[in-house]
């Protein structure tokens, strides 16, 4: 076992690219397949996405890629296990192509930017870049989100034959869940940056790369389409900056925060009344 672990790290690069595009691939026949059969099955995956899209747009994205909002450390465990079923490829490996995105915007070092890719690439070839994870020696120094890289296709595996157990149509769920989250994901990445008109008609420049807001992304995407905001402030976990600029997975997070760590709001509140106070 641990010689094929060997192995198999040692082709990581090579072997999750292809599986997981092809899984991609599957995920979207699959669904139109279910959905033919019956349209209730639609609707399972589209609920579905919603739990995927927040373990990757909460999870993923905003706690690990920016360490955006403080979550005790059993629940960073437990949203990073809900993403490793979402088949968007590992955490650290999501988290080190995000880095790099950030740090390379709109130039050839961005791994998926529309100008150098290509939009249709984006949007459906995501998966094939090689993570670079010296990005991400922080997480990876982490017990439990190694183990999340190492044995990501046992675990996600393993979720497969017992799901096969209970019933075989879930497997297609799932895997029509995925897809939607994906394509959503994916959507942010090749309609956000150098946004075509129609998407996005005016030619506002805030930031030294190419980001924009787009309304009808964000309203879709849980927030992430508000994301030349994000580019702006990175560190943040509420992406709208005007007050109609709704961020669903920023009220998420602040829902999940009031359970998980309500200290935090509690300090929030204070620091903010003691500013208005003084001012
Ligand atoms: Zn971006
Ligand atoms: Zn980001």
């Amino acid at each position: 076992m641990r010689k094929l672990l060997k192995i198999l790290r040692y082709k990581r690069h090579i072997i999750d690219p292809i599986l997981l595009t092809v899984l991609f691939v599957i995920g979207g026949i699959v669904l139109i397949g279910l959905t033919l059969q019956d349209s209730a099955n639609f609707w399972y995956s589209f609920h579905l996405m919603f739990v995927f899209g927040f373990a990757i747009i909460a999870g993923n994205h905003r706690l690990f890629s920016h360490n955006s909002w403080p979550a005790p450390s059993w629940f960073k465990k437990y949203i990073s296990l809900l993403s490793t079923f979402a088949l968007h490829g590992p955490v650290v490996a999501w988290v080190a192509v995000h880095r790099q995105h950030h740090h390379h915007s709109d130039t050839d070092k961005d791994p998926h930017s529309p100008i150098y890719k290509g939009r249709l690439w984006v949007q459906f070839m995501s998966y094939n870049y090689t993570p670079d994870l010296r990005y991400v020696l922080d997480l990876y120094k982490d017990k439990w989100l190694r183990g999340l890289f190492d044995y990501y296709w046992v675990i996600n595996a393993t979720l497969f034959f017992v799901l096969f157990y209970i019933n075989p149509l879930y497997i297609g769920i799932w895997l029509g869940g995925s897809f939607l989250a994906q394509m959503n994901a994916f959507a942010v990445n090749s309609l956000a940056h150098n946004s075509p008109w129609w998407i996005f008609p005016t030619s506002e420049r805030i930031t030294k790369d190419a980001s924009r807001n787009v309304p009808l992304l964000a309203l879709i995407d849980g927030g992430e389409g508000w994301h030349l905001n994000h580019h702006r402030a990175p560190w943040k976990w509420y992406f709208g900056e005007k007050w109609w600029q709704f961020d669903l997975t920023g009220v998420q997070i602040f829902a999940t925060l009031l359970v998980v760590n309500p200290s935090y709001l509690l300090d929030l509140y204070r620091k903010r009344k003691q500013n208005v106070s003084t001012n």
